[in-house]
């Protein structure tokens, strides 16, 4: 006789792929339950058939027996409803898994959706139990039960009230989830904004509003500044907001902050959190909203981002991208608005927000389209200036300076002929400069590179030829650059409009960014061979007119005197090699040394 075998491999495909593949996280199996109960209650409200005050959730958990129960007051089961919306699929196979997912993806959203839902309890239970009981007139109740494999239980059970019970038999390498204090932090992450009330072994979880599925009619400035305390208590306040909400396309609520950046802010790190309808997804939008605002706080809710896919498909979605590109139209919006409405506050929290505009613009062509006017630049004068009152037809390079503090004698000098200068003194402006360059066809020059019409002053220029040839400002470059003896130093004598400058140290624009690159990069590269520098001294500054005369009776402190005068320069600009500090000040000893006897010989 031979015995007839049942092949059952179809069935046992499942649970373990559930278990160990579809999610990392095995705490999610809170999230899809309690959501799933959110759904059912959402869907009495619906038929309109309960009363609200009887909506509750239930969590309890029972460390003895190793048990957490779920349940709800909410539509309940039929026998065939349990059969068809939970037990057939697990047993019809894989393929058809896959399937009514697919199909899921397009139907009204519920809060579930997430894919797999009341299968990924099986990620800390050896056991699943259900007892439900349908709204419908004269529905029996019904007892499921299966312990993850492929046969089942399923008869009349004994619940008298509207609802369902969820039991889990929690597996022993999952019992740390029958500790409240872990379910209650759970809790907190993923379902405190829900709107249905949560009871964890009778303790309410949820009363949070979540402010983001309100109109922002409804809404106060205080309510969102409280909303951002709630869920940034370490923080500062924000400095600005902006309320999402979309309807066409897809669906998207949200509200975003410009946080308060602080010195050990990370730029990098995500913060934004992800909700869909309500439940926490993930703290990490990355794929959601552009890079640049990746920084930026709050909540972005919407049913329409797949989220049970992986991250690498996730990137690929068209619903996704045009999400990113939604917001960060947003967001440049309220940029817009709140300069032209309340520049004040705008210019206040500007500082802040800079980088992020700075980091869009490099990023994301239609953002600098839509943020240009609103960018703005600080001049040396403490004025703010947007790129057009800047972009001067008379004007045909920009003025920078990268360290105000210092280059003073330039700096007055530009201004008393009226000219404006930038301060661009953060990391990311050197950057930004040169996309600007590109996209505006001008070009930034920082106010050390050359000496430009604006410095100088025609009328008291040493143009006479003496009887060699050579003019006034001819010998006095000569003999400074001898006095220095620097081979690859350039000297120029010019008659700058000043009397108080006695020189500076120009630098090639071009040569000194790429000289300034390397040295982000490498702090200690020898840049020495970067660009050629010129010593332009001011005919028109009594000391420089002194040193050439003082070479007649004093040689040697006429020479010292020059060297300290460059050195000086350096200084001034910030140019100076810390290796030749000591050398500066070492020589500055001598010098007031010199100075000294000098006088007191007299
Ligand atoms: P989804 O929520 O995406 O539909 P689930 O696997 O989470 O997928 O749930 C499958 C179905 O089982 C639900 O659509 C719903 O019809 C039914 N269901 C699950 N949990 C409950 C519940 N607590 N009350 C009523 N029906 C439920
Ligand atoms: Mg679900």
């Amino acid at each position: 006789m031979t015995k007839k075998h049942h092949l059952q491999i179809h069935s046992e495909n499942i649970l373990p792929i559930i278990k160990k593949w579809l999610y990392t996280d095995k705490e999610i199996f809170l999230r899809e339950l309690v959501s799933n109960a959110c759904d059912a209650l959402y869907k009495v409200k619906l038929l309109k058939i309960g009363s609200e005050e009887e909506f509750r959730i239930d969590i309890t958990t029972d460390k003895e027996e190793k048990v957490i129960k779920i349940s709800d007051t909410g539509i309940g089961m039929t026998e065939k409803e349990v059969v068809t919306y939970i037990a057939q699929i697990a047993f019809s196979g894989a393929e058809d898994f896959v399937h009514k997912y697919e199909e899921a993806k397009g139907k009204e959203a519920f809060i579930g959706h997430f894919g797999l839902g009341f299968y990924s309890s099986y990620m800390v239970a050896k056991k699943v139990t259900l007892d439900t009981l349908s709204y419908e007139e004269g529905a029996k109740p019904v007892f499921w039960s299966c312990d993850g494999s492929s046969e089942y239980e399923i008869y009349e059970g004994k619940r008298d009230k509207r609802g369902t019970e969820i039991t889990l038999s929690i597996d022993d390498d999952s019992l740390e989830f029958l500790e409240e204090s872990k379910m209650r932090a759970l809790l907190d992450t993923y379902c405190k904004f829900l709107p249905y009330p949560i009871y964890l072994n009778g303790q309410r979880v949820n009363d949070k509003e979540p402010i983001w599925i309100k109109p922002a009619t409804e809404l106060q400035e205080e309510d969102y500044i409280n909303f951002y305390r709630d869920q940034y208590r370490m923080e500062e306040d924000p400095l600005l907001f902006v309320h999402l909400n979309v309807d066409y396309p897809f669906h998207l609520k949200g509200v975003l902050y410009f946080p308060k950046i602080t010195r050990d802010f990370d730029l990098t790190a995500p913060k934004v959190n992800l909700y869909c309808n309500r439940v926490f997804v993930s703290d990490n939008c990355k794929d959601v909203i552009p890079n640049y605002l990746s920084c930026l706080r709050g909540v972005i809710d919407s049913p329409d981002i797949p989220l049970n896919v992986s991250r690498s498909a996730l990137q690929m979605d068209r619903t996704v991208r045009s999400l990113s590109s939604h917001i960060s139209k947003k967001v440049s919006d309220s940029l817009n608005t709140l300069f032209k409405t309340n520049k004040e506050k705008y210019l206040k929290a500007y500082e802040d927000i800079s980088v992020i505009i700075k980091l869009g613009i490099l990023e994301d062509e239609k953002f600098y389209e839509r943020v240009k006017d609103v960018l703005l630049f600080q001049t040396t004068d403490g004025e703010w200036v947007t790129i057009d009152e800047i972009l001067q037809p008379s004007q045909e390079k920009i003025l920078y300076t990268t360290d105000p503090s210092h280059n003073q004698g330039l700096i007055s000098l530009y201004k008393n002929k009226g000219m404006k200068i930038l301060i661009l003194n953060t990391p990311i402006d050197s950057y930004l400069i040169q996309s600007l360059e590109q996209k505006l066809n001008t070009k930034f020059q920082r106010i050390d590179a050359s000496v430009t019409d604006h410095l100088i002053d025609k009328e008291k220029e040493l143009i006479v030829l003496d009887s060699e040839g050579k003019t006034e400002a001819t010998k006095i470059a000569d003999y400074i650059k001898k006095a220095l003896g620097l081979e690859h130093l350039e000297v120029e004598a010019k008659s700058l409009a000043t009397e108080a400058l006695p020189g500076f140290v120009t630098l090639d624009e071009t040569a000194r960014r790429m000289r300034d690159y390397f040295l982000t990069r490498d702090p200690k590269a020898d840049t020495s061979y970067f660009g050629k520098k010129t010593f332009v001294v001011n005919t028109n500054n009594r000391l420089v007119n002194a040193l050439t005369k003082l070479q007649q009776n004093d040689e040697e402190l006429a020479k010292e005197l020059t060297k300290e005068l460059y050195d000086l320069s350096l200084l001034s600009q910030r140019e100076i090699d810390p290796k030749h500090l000591n050398e500066f000040i070492t020589r500055s000893h001598k010098v007031l040394e010199m100075l000294t006897e000098k006088v007191l010989q007299k």
